[in-house]
């Protein structure tokens, strides 16, 4: 790239505008606070308030949670009220028309069936209710979406297996990856090495939290036992060198998530955060919001913070929203198309 925007001031309005993707993002931390509200009065389900100011108040986090363990206990409130198929379809569906919003062209959201079963909801229903939002959405407003099914760290590693299951039955029909997710500290990716194995064996992509609230052992295990084609976070990959160059090599995709990263302690401030290093090193960083509720954010949000702490030039924000489009789950050929139309467009705004 040249320096031809070397001058161009970016705003937030300019941020807003771009293109872009989200890669890492959790349903049932991304619900409007309104729905929350009105899900909890149908459904009778106890909650302090039925304010959305109130209950925005309640989920997100202010400040820091002691640790991630804290930061998932949020998640029993937006659960309770996502039990069954209609919450479910509304949820992505309203998720989706609020990515939509902010120009993200293209979203993997990724949640954990098995946590929607309160009500004896079955797994294929569950599956079936979120696609059903998801294409939707698609029909009305200029995005593209993907699943990925979560298995959970802390749940039995046969249960994990099943989830790895039903992720390979919906390959081609919406579902593009499957992920490890939940509390990492005393939880190793590599009890759940079937289930990886499983979702590889039948060709299908994988990524895993990890870096987040464990140290690099972690992301060395997400890599080399599960065979991970990105990583959720690696906050802590900085940790180790040789690592680090082994993940620069094989252009493994960073799913980053600033605001979260710093809520729930995984660095002690945003200005700590390798984010940058991590950038100048040209490893292949991506921005994500991780839970627009939960952590109270929006894409066009991160990428400001990102700007405004880490003093990004054009190229290097164009840089970020583009190793996005590139680490997309997508079959190449397309991945390839909607990477060329977001580099078109992002030119064209900017010139
Ligand atoms: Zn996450």
């Amino acid at each position: 790239m040249n320096n031809a925007h070397e001058h161009l001031e970016i705003t937030r309005e300019f941020l807003f505008q771009l293109p872009k993707t989200d890669l890492h993002v959790h349903l049932d931390g991304s619900l409007r606070p309104e729905t929350v509200a009105d899900l909890a009065r149908k459904q009778n389900v106890d909650l302090p308030s039925y304010d959305p100011k109130e209950v925005e108040k309640l989920l997100t986090v202010q400040g820091k949670v002691e640790n991630l363990g804290k930061y998932i206990e949020k998640f029993d409130i937006t659960l309770s009220v996502l039990q069954t198929e209609e919450a479910l379809r509304r949820a992505a569906y309203e998720l989706a028309e609020d990515a939509a919003a902010e120009n993200i062209r293209y979203m993997e959201v990724r949640y954990s069936p098995i946590l929607h079963q309160e009500k004896g909801m079955d797994l294929n229903t569950i599956v079936d209710a979120v696609l059903d939002g998801l294409q939707e959405a698609e029909k009305k407003f200029n995005i593209r979406t993907g699943v990925i099914i979560c298995g959970i760290r802390s749940i039995h590693p046969e249960t994990s297996l099943m989830l790895a299951e039903l992720a390979v039955s919906y390959k081609g029909k919406g579902v593009v990856a499957f992920d490890l997710a939940g509390v990492e500290y005393n939880y190793p990716a590599k009890d759940h090495i079937k289930a990886f194995y499983h979702v590889r064996n039948n060709n299908i992509n994988c990524t895993l939290h990890a870096g987040e609230a464990f140290g690099p052992a972690s992301i060395h295990q997400a890599i080399h036992y599960c065979g991970a084609h990105r990583i959720g976070h690696g906050t802590r990959l900085i940790e180790d060198e040789d690592l680090l160059n082994y993940v620069r090599d094989h252009r493994i995709p960073l799913e980053i998530c600033l605001t979260s990263n710093v809520q729930t302690q995984s660095v002690p401030s945003i200005e700590a955060h390798p984010f940058k290093y991590y950038l100048e090193k040209q490893l292949r960083v991506t921005l994500n919001t991780d839970n627009r509720l939960i952590s109270g954010t929006t894409m066009t949000d991160e990428l400001w913070l990102a700007v405004k702490t880490f003093h990004l030039s054009f190229e290097q924000i164009t840089k970020v929203i583009l190793n996005g489009f590139k680490s997309v789950f997508l079959p190449f050929d397309e991945k390839v198309e909607i990477y060329q139309k977001a580099k078109a467009e992002i030119f064209k705004l900017a010139s």
